[in-house]
């Protein structure tokens, strides 16, 4: 079997479509040779080795691949004309991971691979540069010391052995940067790292470039498992069993001198979506200082260039003489890199994030994918490339990450409180949004405040999950396409990088600017729109949409088939709901309504009563209450129809259970304090969530659904008497037997006819059931018989099927995740093969018995993109979610359409 793809100028196996066993990096750059791009020429070892790897072990795996691999080598020295560990003319390699889907920065890549003390002397003689070769040496030997030997700081406060070398000299020689070390100082920089890596690990640094290739193969397939891979799998959901490929190309420089250089760019921009080529790069220097944001980088377009100058406040000259962009300073290469750009775009019919090298005048393509990009960036994109012909309709749609338009949804500055603030230092505005919070300075210490913003010198992987935690990301280094600010992107989080003011000392746990000290804990705002970072706590408001955004709904709903609606307890949340789309009301919590503080006395009351006619004293001052939610919600939902719920939670959670509300109640209700606590006694359950509540508190209270039922018709009349329709739909919560489910509605249709008599007055309206009961999925096909329709309650259905607490899963449910025992959430995606079945066959037997049954899902999996797509395939008429994620579901209703 072929372990070993070939790719570049000359012989190219593979091609995009091959991503699963070339991963993406692989399948692309075999792609790009196919189109004729310049990519250094390599080999790509598949994904499938890296599986079998884990099966057999290095010394297996080396046996395997050994003969191709070494052929793979000889190919490369050919087209480059060099040799791998020759004095005169040596070949140098990259060694980079590869998994199918792109993971930013997750998996290690060892550069200039192939030096020692004899293919120094070669790339000297070659190069003509002898300060330039020592500094490959000297990075090279870092660089594999630190991700394939392991040579890396103890503890979080410790610096990186290298780093701590490298400063020892620096001290020594009393300067201050890496371009100020001579070829003397790189040389014993080279020397003390092999002996620090021999202290460290009691074997030699390895001199035979060979052994130096094994050893970074290996340490790929090994990353593919390191802690940091793993973090980004779980987040993302991406399976262990993909594993990655292991990408091994031909070096190219890009610090030769001032006819080289290096740079990253994007065929559109990653925060706006503006159809406008950017990016960044550095003269006479290497791939990581771009984003290892060591120095600033420059623009790569003039217009960007200037842009930037303006924002930075640098003088045109200044700008010219010391940041000039590639377009001005090389404009050969940039004309050749533009075509490049524009022919990648069109292949891929996507934004393109690239790198590239440039080699003494010759422009190298490293790299092509499809560029990460913001919310908004994704919705204007979509649409722009849609209007462009790029793409179709069903295109645009299917490019749409349903759960990233929450970006588009999330706060921005209050602008009236933004004009008191005091901005306190600028950076780059790396990733947009609004975020306040209190200053955390380690990564894996984020979760300590509820609102954390992480303040970093700059990010690395390791920062990952903190960065997820954090509410903002703000650096002192690093310019657009910093770690940080790739990361923070693709996470639609708020960063601002590259804050050169801030001085920031994790020993003292300080951010200092000027003379300001700031300390952990102290809050402060980020405007990642802006890069403004602004003193303390900044009020934030919901951001206006754009017409893209309206465009992309309005294409969703030529697609969708399955409707969506909302969970809506106030007419507030309604009216967000409507404006977003949702053409109904799938679930009104009605005991939410029961918590606002008038209303909570009376609920105790009822509660607290120990007979009917107590119970029927107390509710008659709930009814007009509830009356007047149920006009305001059925107004705001313009005639589209509102499914209520009646009353579910166990009555504990309403009563006080500290002495002093308990005393209060008592004093207010004219009773003994012990009479309430006996009542809080009682109402003690030791399991309530199967206790008593649902349907069971109606048919063991009826006046509770009665006074409902009422209200509910009432506000009907109501509002039918002013020319407004409704569509009530009357809903029972936890059925498990039909005779429970017929007994309620009895109740409610007589109820129901009680006022249209006395209103002489009817409106139309339906009931129907929940199905959170395994038992109610059982037995839908008895249940239809009964119901007008089904609404599938996902939470408390899966709290049932898996015999998990709802309310205890998080204790055990993290460790699941992380030993693989579950792959999601259940709580968060449903659950398609146990719980699933359930709704499938609850669908099935209720539509056996009523053919068009009407069936929708109010669970919080109605605004998950994946349970979305199964409740469509499902054949459900609506999934039902919170406001905001309504349009999320809408796209995800779209593309299950498609
Ligand atoms: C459910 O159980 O899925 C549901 C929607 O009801 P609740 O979350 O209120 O129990
Ligand atoms: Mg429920």
């Amino acid at each position: 079997k072929k372990q070993v793809y070939h790719f570049g100028t000359q012989k190219t196996d593979g091609d995009r479509t091959m991503k699963n066993l070339l991963g993406g990096k692989g399948a692309n750059l075999a792609e790009m040779s196919n189109l004729g791009i310049p990519v250094p020429p390599g080999f790509t070892i598949t994904t499938q080795v890296c599986t079998t790897y884990n099966e057999i072990g290095r010394d297996g795996v080396i046996q395997l691949l050994k003969e191709e691999v070494e052929a793979a080598v000889a190919g490369i020295e050919h087209i480059m004309e060099t040799t791998f560990g020759d004095n005169k003319n040596p070949l140098l390699l990259s060694v980079r991971s590869g998994a199918r889907v792109s993971m930013p920065g997750m998996m290690d890549t060892v550069l200039n691979l192939g030096l020692n003390d004899d293919s120094i002397l070669g790339l000297v003689a070659r190069t003509k540069n002898e300060r330039f070769a020592w500094d490959s040496y000297r990075r090279f030997v870092q660089m594999y010391g630190s991700v394939v030997l392991g040579m890396k700081p103890e503890t979080k406060e410790d610096e990186d052995p290298f780093e701590e070398i490298i400063d020892r000299l620096k001290a020594k020689r009393h300067i201050k940067l890496d371009t100020q070390f001579t070829v003397q100082d790189l040389q014993d920089l080279v020397y003390d790292f092999k002996d620090a890596v021999k202290k460290s690990t009691g074997h030699d640094f390895p001199s035979d470039p060979w052994e130096q290739l094994w050893g970074a193969v290996i340490a790929v397939f090994n990353s593919w498992n390191g802690d940091r891979a793993v973090v980004y799998r779980k987040l993302n959901g991406y399976p262990a069993d993909w594993g990655t490929a292991v990408n091994v190309q031909a070096m190219v420089f890009g610090n030769m001198g001032e006819n080289s250089g290096t740079g990253v760019c994007f065929t559109r921009d990653a925060a706006t979506g503006m159809n406008e080529f950017n990016g960044e790069y550095l003269i006479n220097a290497q791939g990581e200082d771009v984003v290892a944001g060591v120095r600033t980088p420059q623009q790569i377009t003039q217009i960007g260039s200037r842009r930037w100058a303006e924002l930075a406040q640098i003088e045109e000259t200044d700008r010219l003489n010391n940041y000039p962009s590639l377009e001005e300073l090389m404009p050969t290469m940039y004309k050749e890199l533009y075509g490049y750009q524009e022919k990648l775009e069109r292949h891929y019919h996507d934004m393109q994030d690239m790198e590239f090298t440039i080699q003494n005048g010759k422009l190298w393509i490293l790299q092509t994918r499809n560029g990460k990009r913001t919310g908004a960036a994704m919705v204007k994109i979509a649409m722009d490339l849609l209007k462009e012909g790029e793409i179709t309709e069903k295109e645009a749609l299917l490019q749409i990450e349903a759960n990233k338009l929450d970006e588009l949804l999330h706060p921005i500055f209050d602008t009236k409180a933004l004009k008191r603030v005091n901005i306190i230092a600028q950076g780059l505005p790396a990733s947009p949004g609004a975020a306040t919070g209190q200053i955390v300075f380690f990564a894996d210490e984020a979760a300590k405040y509820k609102n954390a913003i992480l303040v970093r010198i700059e990010t690395s992987p390791e920062d990952l999950e903190g960065m997820h935690v954090a509410k903002g990301i703000l650096t002192a280094r690093g310019g657009m396409t910093s770690h940080a600010a790739v990361v923070a992107r693709g996470m639609g989080k708020c960063c601002v990088s590259g804050a050169g003011a801030l001085k920031i000392n994790y020993k003292k746990r300080t951010m200092t600017v000027g003379d300001h000290v700031y300390q952990e804990g102290d809050w402060i705002s980020l405007n990642g729109s802006k890069g403004h970072i602004i003193e303390g706590k900044v009020a934030t408001m919901q951001p206006s949409l754009s017409g893209e955004f309206g465009e992309l709904m309005e294409l969703s709903n030529k697609y969708a088939t399955m409707q969506v609606r909302t969970n809506a307890d106030s007419p507030k949340d309604a009216k967000i709901a409507r404006d977003f789309g949702a053409q109904g009301i799938g679930l009104t919590r009605t005991e939410h309504m029961f918590f606002e503080i008038d209303r909570i006395r009376a609920m105790r009351e009822m509660i607290l009563a120990d007979t009917v006619k107590g119970r029927k004293l107390a509710l008659e001052e709930l009814l007009p209450m509830q009356r007047q939610d149920f006009e305001g919600i059925f107004e705001a939902m313009q005639g589209y129809p509102v499914t209520v719920r009646l009353l579910d939670p166990p009555l504990h959670e309403f009563v006080p259970h500290q002495l002093a509300t308990q005393k209060e109640l008592a004093e207010d209700l004219h009773i003994s304090l012990a009479a309430v606590k006996n009542k809080v006694a009682e109402l003690q359950e030791f399991n309530p969530m199967l206790g008593h509540r649902g349907c069971r508190l109606g048919i063991t209270y009826p006046e509770i659904t009665e006074m409902q039922t009422r209200a509910i018709m009432e506000a009907a009349l109501n509002l039918k008497s002013k020319g407004i329709e409704t569509k009530p739909e009357i809903m029972v919560p936890l059925v498990g037997a039909v005779a429970e489910f017929e007994s309620q509605a009895k109740l409610i249709r007589d109820t129901a006819e009680t006022v249209f008599a006395e209103n002489a007055d009817t409106v139309e309206f339906t009931v129907g059931t929940m199905i959170e009961v395994p038992r109610a999925a059982l037995m839908a096909d008895a249940i239809a018989e009964k119901a007008d329709f089904f609404s599938f309650g996902t939470n408390d259905l899966t709290q049932m099927t898996f015999g998990y607490s709802r309310d205890d899963a998080g204790k055990f449910l993290s460790v699941y995740l992380e030993n693989g025992i579950l792959k999601d959430d259940p709580f968060e995606v449903l659950d398609r093969e146990g719980v699933g079945q359930l709704v499938d066959l609850g669908t099935k037997r209720g539509r056996s018995a009523k053919p068009n049954l009407k069936v929708g899902i109010c669970g919080e999996h109605g605004g998950e993109p994946s349970s979305v797509i199964f409740c469509h395939d499902t054949g459900m008429d609506y999934v039902s979610c919170s406001p905001f994620r309504v349009p999320i579901a809408r796209i995800a209703a779209a593309q299950a359409a498609i």
